[in-house]
C-alpha cells in the first residue's frame, strides 16, 4: 500500500507526485490518460510571475520563476522554459489608462503601448484593431514537456504510474481509504485529488459541495513559421473571469447538478502563443456547461475563433489549424484548492488554482514538505488566508 495515492497525471499531479516521492514517500499516481481533454496539453504555457497581489502570492510567484529557471537541470529533461514578454491587447472603444490602472495591484506594473509600438513588438498584431496594449515581462514553458519531465523524474525515483480510471472512493467507517477503478481497488491512507476539471464530479460523489467548477475550453492549434509570435498575446480584460463569476452565483448552484445546463453564455478571449517547435495555440472559447461530456459544435467554434483571429491577427493563416477541446478547473475566489479537506482528513486537493503552471512547482514542494514534517509555513499561511471549506 503506497503512502500516497495521487489521482491525475496533468501538471499538478505530476509535480506533486515527484515532490512527494522526493520527500521519501512511496507514491502511486493513477491517471486515465485522456490527453485530448487534459488542460495541461491544451495550455498556452504562460508563467505570470508578475501577477502576485499579496506578499505571500508575490513570494510564491518569485519562487515559481526561480524553480523554473533550474527545472530542466533538476528533472534532466527539457521543459521549454524561456523568459519572454506578454502583450495585453486593449480593444477599440476601451479606456487604456483606466485598464492600465487595474494592473497596478500586481507586483510588476505594465507599460502602456500605442498600437504601433505593440505591433513593433508583435508584428502579427493588427494595430488598427486595438486602442493600445500593455507590456509585461513574462515567462513561458511547454506544458506537456514539463509534465512529462516531472513524470519521468517521478518514475526514476521509484514512483509508480498506473493507467486506470478512478470511478469511486473506497471508504471505511466514513473515511476515505483508497479508490476504485473498473478492475482494481487501490488503497492508501492518504489520497490527493489532482484531476483538473474532473475533480468536481469526484468530490460531489462524497456529498461535498465543492467550490471547484470547470469550464470547457476550446482552441485552434496549428503550425506557423518560427518567430510568428514573439511572446504571448492575451486580452487585457479577460471575459473568462466574469463568466466564472456569473456561473457560480448562489442561484446557479442547482443547475450544476442538472444535466444539459449552460450556466452562462460562452465567451471568447482571443489569445495567441507559439512554442519552439512552431506549434501555435489560438484560443480560447470558454463555456460553463454542467456536463463533463457536453456536446460542442466544433465547426461553429472553429469558425468563431477564425473570424476573431482574422481581425486581430490578419496575417495568421489558420486554414489548417485543428480544433481542440479540454476541461479546465477553477475555484470560487478566494478558495484555494490546496491541502486537506477538513471533513475528510485523508483526502486532499491539489488542482484547480489560478496561475497554475507557475504556482504548481512551489506549491507542490510546500505541500510535500508539509506532508513529511506535519507543518509548513506557506501551507499554514495559505490555509489561514484562503480557507478550504
Ligand atoms: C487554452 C488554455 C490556455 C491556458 N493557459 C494557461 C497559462 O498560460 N498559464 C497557466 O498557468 N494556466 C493556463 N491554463 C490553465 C492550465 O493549463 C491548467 O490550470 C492546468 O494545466 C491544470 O492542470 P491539472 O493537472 O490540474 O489538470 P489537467 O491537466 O486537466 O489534468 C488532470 C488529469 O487528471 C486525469 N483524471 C481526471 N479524472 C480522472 C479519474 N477519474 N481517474 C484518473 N485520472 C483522472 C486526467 O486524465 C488528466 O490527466 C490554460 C488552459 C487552457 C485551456
Amino acid at each position: 500500500m503506497p503512502d500516497w495515492l495521487v489521482i491525475g497525471g496533468g501538471i499538478t499531479g505530476a509535480a506533486l507526485a515527484y515532490e512527494l516521492v522526493h520527500q521519501g514517500f512511496s507514491v502511486a499516481l493513477i491517471d486515465s490518460e485522456t490527453p485530448e481533454l487534459t488542460a495541461t496539453d491544451c495550455s498556452y504555457g504562460g508563467l505570470a510571475h508578475w501577477a502576485g497581489t499579496t506578499p505571500l502570492m508575490r513570494q510564491l510567484c518569485q519562487d515559481g520563476l526561480t524553480q523554473y529557471r533550474h527545472l530542466t537541470d533538476e528533472l534532466t529533461a527539457e521543459t521549454g522554459f524561456r523568459e519572454t514578454q506578454l502583450l495585453l491587447t486593449i480593444p477599440i472603444g476601451a479606456e487604456p489608462a483606466a485598464i492600465a490602472a487595474q494592473y497596478e495591484r500586481f507586483a510588476i506594473a505594465p507599460h502602456l503601448l500605442s498600437p504601433q509600438q505593440a505591433q513593433e513588438l508583435e508584428p502579427i498584431l493588427n494595430p488598427d484593431a486595438i486602442a493600445a496594449a500593455l507590456r509585461l515581462p513574462h515567462a513561458h514553458m511547454h506544458p506537456t514537456q514539463t509534465c512529462q519531465a516531472y513524470l519521468q523524474a517521478f518514475k526514476r525515483q521509484g514512483g509508480r504510474i498506473v493507467r486506470d480510471h478512478v470511478q469511486q472512493w473506497l471508504q471505511k467507517r466514513g473515511r476515505i481509504v483508497g479508490v476504485q477503478t473498473p478492475t482494481q481497488h487501490y488503497q492508501s491512507d492518504r489520497v490527493v485529488l489532482c484531476a483538473g476539471g474532473w475533480s468536481r464530479g469526484l468530490l460531489t460523489q462524497l456529498g461535498l459541495s465543492p467550490s471547484i467548477y470547470f469550464t470547457h475550453a476550446e482552441i485552434l492549434e496549428g503550425i506557423a513559421p518560427p518567430g510568428t509570435v514573439q511572446g504571448m498575446i492575451m486580452p487585457a480584460q479577460l471575459q473568462r473571469l466574469a463568466l466564472e463569476q456569473a456561473a457560480t452565483q448562489p442561484e446557479q448552484q442547482a443547475y450544476w447538478q442538472e444535466p444539459g445546463q449552460q450556466l452562462a453564455p460562452s465567451i471568447l478571449d482571443l489569445g495567441l502563443v507559439q512554442f519552439a517547435d512552431g506549434t501555435v495555440r489560438l484560443g480560447q472559447i470558454s463555456r460553463t456547461l454542467s456536463d463533463l461530456d457536453a456536446p460542442i459544435d466544433a465547426p461553429a467554434s472553429a469558425h468563431r475563433l477564425r473570424q476573431a483571429a482574422a481581425e486581430l491577427f490578419p496575417a495568421l493563416d489558420t486554414t489548417n489549424y485543428r480544433w481542440r477541446h479540454c476541461l479546465v478547473a477553477f475555484p470560487t475566489q478566494p478558495f484555494l484548492p490546496v491541502g486537506a479537506i477538513p471533513t475528510q482528513p485523508s483526502l486532499h486537493l491539489f488542482s484547480g488554482f489560478g496561475n497554475a503552471l507557475l504556482l504548481t512547482p512551489p506549491l507542490a514542494r510546500h505541500f510535500a514538505a508539509w506532508a513529511a514534517q506535519g507543518h509548513d509555513p506557506v501551507m499554514a499561511a495559505l490555509q489561514t488566508d484562503l480557507k478550504i471549506p
